[in-house]
């Protein structure tokens, strides 16, 4: 008995040591890369159980080389504003792992984007891609533009500058992008258009997120934001609990947010508080999403202007008081990093119960901690968000079949994919031996997959 215990923790330490050295070895190749180095040690340390059980992994050096983007690019997008000034951005296309399938995954515009932010959304799209049991791999791309303020010639100048570098690196079976923060049906339109002059030939599967007249998808825009509440659905489901009749914060009041905002009110629950980078709004009453629908997505407002139409609701300045407010359910929906240890915390003495991440990243690595010690319900990003990424999916393979799917046709397609999402993150998590702990068993479930795959293709 004593030397199985023994060998079984032999067999630990020598798959903790690996993980550990692989680590060290990415924080000493670019030591700037902070955000890169939260998302991989995030990752890497969930896999250690893998390690110990299947060594072969290690032998096949399967870690150093997911580590590694198999292709970064990185090009100079030079535009011309409203007044005649040219002016240039930095663009940025990961093309991180394509073990499975094309790469896939968003393109981000937002002055925060450099190497380190698209090589951790890159990273986390490879494990993501996986759990939706697509044959998709892992890629992400963006710009450090700042399309805020920006009038809607100049968003068209810098994007069709953007695709015109962009283009020579993606296509229907290569890479296929599709929107993130600051890249919605507007952008992916003005892109799909260049992609198309460029290439001189209409190739519908080169992006997603499309409109719906030239080869989008139903349910895309909705995807994201309703998978997450599906996933948390999942969660509360097996604790006997549902979102009827619960308080829900969400971060944020973009496309994930307005989405995640709608199917929760839809199952029952009081959305009371959303935001955006300069605030929050609370409203104890519930939000009214028609109002927040038509600030953000048609006049392209900011959240305080709410306040204005509803004088009973209360609007503060800043981001990060939203997680003061006690909630049942709190949905992280905007971005990384925003909910750290304190937040975390205020969130558990509040009584928070679950939390979806609706973002990439939204909890720090000390915040997921205290959300786990506390045994609160936690579905991590890479499982919780995966709706958005598995409709682009069904978006090509509807493209590729030259038909269209009717909205409950795609978001049953969706609601099955998230159940699955967490079916299998439940089961890899208690195979692992981590029950209950869903950060574990995504990044197991999503790895095995990719892993194997990268076997069978020898060292490539
Ligand atoms: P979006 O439409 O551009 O919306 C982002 C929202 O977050 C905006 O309301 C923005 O406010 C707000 N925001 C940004 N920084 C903030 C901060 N520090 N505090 C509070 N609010 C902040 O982008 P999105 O597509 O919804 O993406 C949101 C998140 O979901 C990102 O992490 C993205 O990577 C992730 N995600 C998106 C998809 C998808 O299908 N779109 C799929 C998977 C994951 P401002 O308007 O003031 O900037």
């Amino acid at each position: 008995m004593s030397t199985v215990l023994n060998f079984k923790q032999y067999e630990m330490q020598k798959a903790k040591n690996y993980v550990n050295e692989v680590y060290e070895a990415v924080k000493k190749r670019d030591p700037h890369e902070k955000e890169f180095h939260q998302a991989v040690k995030e990752i890497l340390f969930s896999l250690v159980p893998v390690f110990a059980k299947h060594p072969k992994y290690m032998e096949g050096g399967i870690l150093e080389r997911l580590v590694e983007p198999e292709r970064i690019i990185t090009f100079r997008v030079p535009w011309v504003d409203d007044h005649g000034k040219v002016k240039v951005n930095r663009g940025f296309r990961v093309q991180f792992n394509g073990a499975i399938g094309p790469y896939k995954g968003g393109i981000r515009f937002h002055p925060s984007v450099n190497a380190s932010i698209i090589k951790f959304l890159g990273f986390e799209q490879i494990f993501k891609n996986s759990l939706t049991g697509q044959p998709i791999g892992g890629g992400k791309g963006g710009s450090d533009f700042d399309p805020k303020g920006k009038s809607d010639g100049e968003i068209m100048r810098f994007t069709q500058s953007f695709m015109t570098e962009l283009f020579n690196y993606i296509g229907p079976d290569t890479d296929v992008p599709a929107g993130d923060i600051g890249v919605g049906a507007r952008e992916i339109g003005y892109m799909f258009g260049q992609y198309k002059r460029m290439v001189g030939s209409y190739h519908a599967g080169v992006l997603t997120g499309k409109g719906i007249g030239y080869g989008g998808s139903l349910a895309r825009k909705e995807a994201t934001g309703y998978g997450t509440v599906y996933f948390v659905q999942e969660m509360l489901q097996d604790k006997g609990l549902s979102f009827e009749g619960k308080t829900v914060v969400v971060s944020g009041s973009g496309n994930v947010s307005i989405y995640a905002m709608k199917k929760a009110i839809q199952l029952g629950a009081k959305v009371i508080a959303c935001s955006d980078s300069n605030g929050y709004v609370y409203c104890k009453n519930g939000i009214n999403l028609h109002t927040v629908k038509r600030l953000k997505e048609v006049e392209r407002k900011r959240i305080r202007e709410y306040v204005k139409e509803h004088p009973h609701a209360e609007y503060h300045e800043g981001c990060t008081g939203i997680w003061a407010i006690p909630c049942d359910i709190a949905l992280p929906c905007a971005t990384q990093n925003e909910i750290d240890e304190n937040a975390a915390k205020l969130l558990v003495v509040n009584g928070v119960i679950a939390i979806g991440e609706g973002a990439n990243m939204p909890s720090t690595l000390e915040a997921i901690d205290v959300f786990l010690n506390n045994r609160v319900l936690f579905g991590p990003a890479k499982a919780a968000n995966a709706g958005g990424v598995a409709v682009s999916s069904l978006e090509m393979a509807q493209n590729s079949m030259r038909i269209s799917w009717s909205f409950e046709e795609v978001d049953a397609k969706l609601h099955q994919i998230m159940t699955n999402i967490y079916r299998n993150s439940v089961n890899a998590a208690n195979e692992y031996g981590h029950p209950g702990n869903l950060v574990v068993g995504a990044n197991i479930a999503g790895f095995l997959k990719v892993a194997d795959a990268m076997m069978a293709h020898g060292i490539v």
